[in-house]
């Protein structure tokens, strides 16, 4: 008796332990944020640019109502030129926060809330955290209005489950929050790669697939030959729901060889700090291309946790002469099925067995590295990439007025670089009251220069943290922003707004700065909102300006310090 009683407690156990690790995020159910027909123009896992899609887009237009998704509270405002632009955080009961982003517009009480904080701090941008006890909200409260602020292209409301502890992100379909979908995945393409022992990449090739019917997809090839004992594989799939013709991210991809699974991963959840990992997880020179893989290998650096079986290489090693057929299947969400299968083989003598490089330097991704040459000095940390990088380097004497050092190429754009590398450059003769106004720039082919700013070092050297291979040199900055009336007269009786557009001659990156500006009327800092995609700096009149004459201050100033500034008077 007491024995069944012990199996019959481990039982219980095992399936409590089954159930908070699979399904503890399906149990709870959340309202949609918006009301009415939803439709998705991103969805969770999706490539981006540098990062997986945190959430779901839920297309606009401008001032659809947003609700709260459950009860709770606002744990948290975001203001920000950039990014989520204006986003509120709820934080609720079940351990969840739910963020809302792009809002054109606070409800009432937030938003006068909000200005106060701007006028305290002196800022538009602004980061609070508050009380539990500041804004409660019910299940199904108004909180806000879609809109496309920060980084928006297109009204729609950036919309995300978070685990409260770890602000991880989470499927929002696994509370419930989804859309009818009845069309399966699509896969257009697959790409094949001959590995090293490393599991580096040594030689990659794409074959567009064909559609055979009821999600069965095919290589025009029936067999795919390989020279090496060593591949791994990447396929090219979306997904669309009923309502929307959008190419959207699919939800999972498994790889099965003979049977076994190989290689799989789902997007349920990863880990916020891991998003750049998606430089690993796509192929990356193939995505500078507007061409995006799901890898279904590892790249030895990538430290993603969410592929099975748990630290899965997803190499498929072959035998002179031996033939693999490979089974994909890609879902989505909703559970329709896209397949497709290979067969590898591997020839039985290789056609070719050494995979020269011309390369100058070579970087394991497992090791910190260093350049140096008398000229220039790059101080690699580990993990500052996915696999070794075989670099190709080299130092042209350009002459031009702008630049003040070699441009120094440093390997191409199409390798990417993980963590910020320490980059040093020596400058030639720069006139003493220039030096505070050169940068480290950073010159793709056919595109302007971006600066990443940069400090003198005591030895002399201009230094920058920078994280991108390719062309570098010294530029001179020293032209002022560009400010120009948009909307702005002296008599603004009646007005609702004024405006003006600024611009700089760089654009930055890294550690950089972009515009700063501060605005004061009679002396009295004014709040301007940015819509930086516009390059649009505006006041919206309320009972701050009263009427009356005034006097304007903006001023504007670059990463380098060059300042412009406009003084106007007015009567409001
Ligand atoms: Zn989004």
């Amino acid at each position: 008796m007491e024995k069944r009683f012990v199996w019959f407690g481990i039982g219980l156990l095992s399936l409590c332990l089954f159930l908070s690790k699979t399904d503890s995020e399906a149990v709870v159910d959340f309202d949609p944020p918006v009301r009415g027909q939803m439709q998705l123009t991103g969805t969770f896992g999706e490539l981006r640019g540098n990062h997986f899609h945190a959430g779901l887009d839920i297309r606009g237009p401008v001032g659809r109502p947003v609700y709260a998704i459950a009860d709770g509270y606002v744990s948290r405002i975001v203001t920000q030129i950039a990014g989520y632009g204006q986003a509120l955080y709820l934080d609720h009961p079940s351990g969840h926060t739910s963020v809302y982003g792009h809002l054109d517009r606070y409800t009432e009480d937030i938003a006068v809330y909000v200005k106060r904080q701007q006028y305290d701090q002196e800022s538009f941008e602004l980061d609070l955290e508050l009380e539990p006890t500041r804004f409660p909200v019910n299940k199904g409260d108004l909180i806000g209005y879609i809109g496309q602020r920060g980084y928006a292209f297109g009204p729609h409301l950036h919309f995300e489950v978070r685990d409260q502890e770890t602000q991880d992100p989470l499927n929002p379909m696994a509370f419930g929050i989804s859309v009818p979908d009845n069309r399966r995945p699509f896969i257009n393409e697959l790409r094949i790669y001959e590995l090293d022992e490393r599991g580096n990449v040594q030689n990659a090739r794409s074959y567009t697939t064909g559609h055979r019917g009821r999600g069965r997809y095919a290589c025009p090839q029936d067999t795919l030959w390989v020279d090496g004992p060593s591949v791994g594989l990447a396929v090219k799939a979306y997904d669309q729901q009923d309502n929307l013709n959008n190419w959207n991210g699919i939800y999972s991809l498994q790889m099965q060889v003979e049977d076994s699974t190989l290689y799989q991963f789902a997007f349920n959840r990863y880990a916020h700090d891991d998003t750049r990992y998606l430089n690993a997880h796509l192929d990356y020179a193939e995505q500078e291309q507007n061409s995006w893989f799901h890898r279904s290998f590892r790249l030895p650096g990538n430290q993603l946790q969410f592929y099975e079986p748990e630290r899965a290489t997803g190499r498929i090693s072959l035998a002179p002469g031996q033939a693999v057929p490979i089974n994909f299947q890609v879902l989505d969400f909703a559970g329709n099925v896209a397949t497709m299968r290979v067969m590898v083989k591997r020839r039985q003598a290789a056609r070719q067995q050494v995979y020269a490089k011309a390369y100058t330097y070579q970087l394991p991704y497992d090791e910190s590295s260093l350049i140096e040459n008398g000229s220039l000095r790059a101080h690699f940390p580990e993990d500052c990439f996915y696999e070794d990088i075989y670099l190709d380097y080299d130092l042209v004497d350009e002459q031009s007025d702008e630049i003040y050092s070699p441009v120094h190429r440093l390997g191409h754009s199409s390798i990417p670089v993980h963590r910020y590398f320490d980059l040093q450059i020596h400058p030639k003769a720069i006139p003493e009251e220039l030096r505070d106004k050169v940068l480290i720039a950073y010159c793709e082919d056919g595109r302007s220069p971006r600066s990443y700013g940069g400090e003198w070092t005591r030895d002399g050297r201009l230094r920058a943290p920078v994280r991108a291979l390719g062309n570098y040199c010294i530029m001179l900055d020293d032209e002022k922003p560009r400010v120009e009336v948009e909307r702005f007269a002296e008599d603004m009786r009646g007005w609702s707004e004024f405006s003006f557009l600024i611009t700089d001659n760089y654009r930055v990156s890294g550690k950089a700065h972009d515009l700063r500006y501060r605005a004061e009327v009679d002396g009295q800092w004014i709040l301007m909102e940015y819509d930086y995609k516009n390059d649009r700096l505006f006041h919206r009149f309320d009972n701050i300006i009263l009427p009356g004459r005034h006097q304007f201050v903006l001023r504007v100033k670059d990463d380098r310090g060059n300042e412009t500034v406009v003084e106007r008077e007015f009567i409001r």
